[in-house]
């Protein structure tokens, strides 16, 4: 089955989904962008992304392309369409197509909407949680505005890089104090005293990702203590777990960081539940 993209109004095979050579998002990455998780063929937290997705377009003085009614029925008939039951699903809005100038396009411009799905290898995914993943530590290089999704994404994408090359599976940026921000695509946690769970504060350094909103819930609900505050590296190499959250990811244990073991090495107690419980905490409709 060829895999359809939603492209400004149109279900399109891949092959034939293009944008403009002039669309703003290809020539100065001006859009912004959500992951969905998509299981049993339900998008997860939907409610919570589209709210998201609208500051990100407000922040950035993008106009609304549509309804929100209307986007939730694209991106359910683009999952829809790909016959997805376990994957995601793929959102970008940029400000439209126009002549190239770095100011604003002319006002009543169409920002662009582009929406694809793909399955996702769920069995891997669950493999790769049983064994957890390693990381790598870089210096932050990003703009402040780390809290808007933007598609501009170039440290990521180098820090991403990296860590492959590494052998590692997410980059955890570090600001100039020396604390963990968050990671290219995820956001950081470590577990400390064995049931407190500590992450960095969304009002600065970080995207404020939806599935770290929702492991605070299934946090509260088993009894684990949030701290919401800044850790080092050095923190996190002493601590019980560390893990990573995302849609993409849910929760996945972290076991090394910059080649050292984090606790025993092996994916912890607190993680695992973390990620075994989550979906009975977030929407899914
Ligand atoms: N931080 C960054 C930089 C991200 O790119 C992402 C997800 O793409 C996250 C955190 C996690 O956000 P969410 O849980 O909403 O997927």
């Amino acid at each position: 089955m060829s895999r359809i993209a939603y492209v400004n109004g149109r279900y399109l095979p891949h092959r034939h989904a293009s944008v403009h050579v002039e669309d703003r998002g290809y020539q100065f990455a001006d859009g912004v962008y959500e992951v969905c998780e998509v299981l049993n063929g339900h998008l997860v937290d939907e409610r919570r992304h589209l709210d998201r997705l609208e500051r990100s377009l407000r922040e950035l003085f993008i106009p609304t392309p549509m309804s929100r009614i209307a986007l939730a029925n694209v991106l359910a008939e683009v999952v829809r369409r790909n016959g997805v039951r376990d994957g995601l699903v793929y959102l970008q809005i940029t400000r439209g197509v126009a002549r190239r100038d770095h100011a604003f396009p002319p006002a009543g411009t169409k920002p662009a909407v582009v929406v694809t799905a793909r399955r996702s290898d769920r069995k891997g995914q669950e493999a790769l949680a049983a064994k957890g993943v390693a990381v790598i530590t870089v210096p932050e290089n990003r703009w402040p505005r780390v809290d808007i999704k933007s598609t501009s994404l170039l440290p990521n994408v180098l820090a991403k890089q990296q860590a492959k090359e590494a052998g590692a599976r997410e980059a955890w940026f570090v600001d100039g104090a020396g604390f963990v921000t968050e990671g290219a695509s995820t956001n950081a946690w470590i577990v400390t005293g064995g049931k407190t769970i500590v992450t960095r504060p969304a009002e600065s350094g970080i995207l404020r990702g939806i599935t770290r909103t929702v492991v605070f819930e299934v946090a509260a609900a088993l009894g684990y203590t949030v701290e919401e505050r800044p850790f080092t590296v050095a923190e996190a190499l002493a601590a019980d777990e560390a893990f990573i959250t995302a849609a993409t990811t849910v929760v996945m244990p972290v076991v090394r960081i910059d080649g050292h073991a984090v606790g025993d090495g092996k994916p912890g107690p607190v993680a695992t539940t973390l990620r075994l419980k989550f979906h009975d905490f977030s929407e899914i409709f």
